[in-house]
């Protein structure tokens, strides 16, 4: 198995199962040598998940996920190489945790309403790490017998017109980027096949991410299909933008994808891990498995 890079994954400081160490522990068994920690909305796993990388000789990049609305949309925006000090940022992101109690408590009287009770206690109980997530809401509603698996919860619940929705405004494109940009890290647009955008509003948002100095997209992610690693590659080409990969690693039953499982990335792709010492080690194990042919982003034929 080839050495690999996993630039998207959870711990229990947001969403995932996993708490920091265990999860750099998992990605070491999967052959990660380098790994994003990239929670939503959240780093404080990564000073841990950093000394258990270099205990395990692996590379931790600092990462986050971060929360916005563009055009009445939940966007993921991803932070690699970030700064967690770095004071807009730290406000920022302790602005979107704040709003997620608040979106909580509407997400359970939402529940309530529907005749489903106790989902505030009960999202809560698993959420004691960090941040509260409908994640947290759908473990709950699981492990309550209301719906049968987490698929399920997000097809019923939680999802716009079903109960459990509210309506939320995170941060706003222009503000995310900036505090990334601004700590000295990398944005990212993370999973854009999941959005639903059409390619009018892909155009638009990709055109406002670049005006505002993101990086990169996330071309190879657990959440996309084999044909939406080609689409994605021809935008980043479009756009300039070089291409991410990560498995958005959750936990067992609750992830996309496992950790190490993921293709590499279409053959034109300029990874934005290019120019990153931290990944010395992933180029001269690629560059022995392939002639790199060209270091243009994303040189797609159309
Ligand atoms: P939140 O940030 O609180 O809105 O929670 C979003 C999280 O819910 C995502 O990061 C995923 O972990 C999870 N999620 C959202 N949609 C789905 C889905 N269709 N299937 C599985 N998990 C999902
Ligand atoms: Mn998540
Ligand atoms: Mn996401
Ligand atoms: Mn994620």
């Amino acid at each position: 198995m080839s050495l690999s890079i996993d630039l998207h994954a959870h711990s229990n400081i947001s969403d995932g199962l996993l708490t920091p160490i265990a999860l750099v522990e998992h990605a070491s068994n999967h052959n990660i040598k380098v790994l994003a920690l990239t929670d939503h909305d959240d780093t404080s796993g990564l000073a841990i998940a950093e000394l258990e990388a270099n205990r395990l000789g692996m590379q931790l990049i600092k990462g986050v996920e971060i929360s916005v609305t563009w055009k009445k949309r939940t966007l993921h925006i991803v932070g690699l190489k970030i700064d967690p000090e770095y004071t807009p940022l730290k406000s920022g992101l302790a602005a979107i945790r704040a709003g997620r109690h608040v979106r909580a408590t509407g997400m359970a009287a939402s529940l309530d309403k529907a005749g489903i009770m106790g989902s505030l206690e009960g999202a809560y109980e698993y959420a004691q790490e960090g941040i509260i997530s409908r994640t947290h809401f759908a473990r709950f509603l699981v492990n309550t017998g209301v719906a049968k698996d987490n698929k399920a919860v997000f097809k019923n619940y939680l999802v716009k017109g079903k109960p459990g929705y509210f309506e939320h405004q995170w941060a706003s494109l222009e503000d995310a980027v900036g505090w990334i940009v601004g700590s000295g890290g990398v944005a990212v647009v993370a999973h854009p096949g999941r959005y639903d955008l059409g390619r009018t509003n892909m155009l638009l948002l990709l055109e406002e991410f670049r005006g505002l100095g993101g990086t990169a997209i996330e071309v190879v992610t657990g959440s996309h299909t084999a044909d939406q690693y080609i689409e994605f590659a021809k935008y980043a080409h479009l756009f300039g933008l070089k291409a991410s990969q990560g498995s958005d690693y959750h936990g067992k039953g609750i992830s996309f994808m496992e950790m190490g499982r993921l293709p590499a990335l279409p053959n034109q792709c300029v990874p934005v891990w290019q120019d990153w010492p931290e990944a010395a080690l992933i180029r001269s194990a690629s560059l022995a498995n392939q002639a790199v042919t060209n270091q243009s982003p994303c040189t797609m034929s159309e």
